[in-house]
């Protein structure tokens, strides 16, 4: 299996296998996709692959001379280009792709290829973009750029057009919930529940704090509660807090996934099905009384909200509105 410890993302793996196999890897690529889903770590297997020592060529072997340096970033053929954490907005400046320029000339040391990784590539300076360009229009043979971004919109179109697009897209929950239980050694109920709080982001869910995970759903929880739902001024008073605390958007993707469940008790499905099957009495509760139409209909309006949020969407009405139809479509009947 190529890439072994990436779980998902089975599409660009195959395309990086089959141009590992036949020689055929291109002068640049660009990794797009959500953050934490394991786009940079499939550039770093890649990366280990084109250089690995031992194997067939189509896969890295992780223990050659080769993928440990390329790991630990100390190989003489592989340079990562970053921004610096540590700055308040943190850019990759012009300097650093002047200093890719200088080292993308000479030809490999010890492996195939010279490799450069350039992660959140879409933090590059207009400059460093354009630097870069330059690169990207005459790459030399013997070099390979893996361009790796959460926001490929706000690349040039000019380097992204030089650049073969592999876009990534969040694995199965139920992938990440198998990857959780194996890499943190945690029950199956707790890895539902990491796997749901991150929206299947692995990379995030690995680090993820659990007890303080917990903490937030309580949280959620009773802020959705048919209690708060009752009291209008309770409601208003939830939104507020949550949009304060700046965790507005994460509340209305947890919302989905409380109403869908909503949704899924309220039609009797096996809760086999649900994401928070360990709160099933909250859900039973609350689901009594539901209209599973009028769910089904806000789940949509998220929906719809979630994918046209720019920069714009008032989040603050949005999480009101939400509560408010979720009281609608739960306390009709009660
Ligand atoms: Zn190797």
């Amino acid at each position: 299996m190529p890439f072994h410890d990436v779980i998902g993302h089975e599409r660009p793996k195959t395309i990086l296998q089959s141009a590992l196999r036949h020689d055929r890897i291109a002068h640049a690529y660009l990794f797009h996709g959500d953050e934490g889903i394991g786009k940079q770590l499939i550039a770093l297997r890649f990366a280990q692959a084109i250089n690995c020592e031992s194997g067939d060529g189509s896969d890295a072997c992780g223990a050659c001379r080769s993928c440990t340096q390329t790991e630990a970033r100390t190989h003489p053929d592989f340079l990562l280009v970053q921004p610096d954490p540590e700055l308040a907005n943190p850019q990759i400046k012009i300097e650093q792709v002047r200093e890719l320029e200088q080292q993308i000339v000479y030809h490999p040391l010890v492996g195939r290829k010279k490799i450069f990784l350039i992660d959140d590539a879409d933090r590059m300076t207009l400059g460093a973009a354009n630097a870069l360009l330059k690169t990207l229009e005459e790459p030399p043979e013997h070099s390979v750029l893996l361009l790796v971004s959460g926001r490929p919109s706000a690349l040039p179109a000019t380097v992204r057009s030089r650049c073969q697009a592999l876009r990534f897209a969040p694995p199965a929950r139920t992938q990440v919930e198998a990857a959780l239980i194996l890499k943190r050694e945690i029950p199956p109920a707790e890895a539902r529940l990491l796997a749901a709080a991150s929206q299947s982001r692995l990379g995030a869910a690995l680090t993820m704090d659990l007890a303080a995970t917990r903490a937030a759903l309580d949280e959620l929880c009773a802020a959705s509660s048919p209690q708060t739902l009752r009291s209008v001024t309770a409601i208003l008073t939830a939104a507020e807090a949550f949009h304060k605390s700046d965790r507005g958007p994460e509340v209305l993707d947890w919302l989905a996934q409380w109403i869908r469940d909503l949704l899924l008790v309220s039609i009797g499905a096996d809760q086999d099905h649900l994401i928070h099957a360990d709160r099933l009495p909250l859900l039973k509760n609350a689901a009594r009384g539901a209209q599973a139409d009028q769910l089904a209909g806000l789940l949509d309006d998220i929906d719809q909200l979630q994918r046209s949020a720019g920069r714009n969407l008032n989040l603050h009405m949005a999480l009101e509105n939400v509560l408010l139809r979720l009281r609608e479509a739960t306390l009709s009947a009660g």
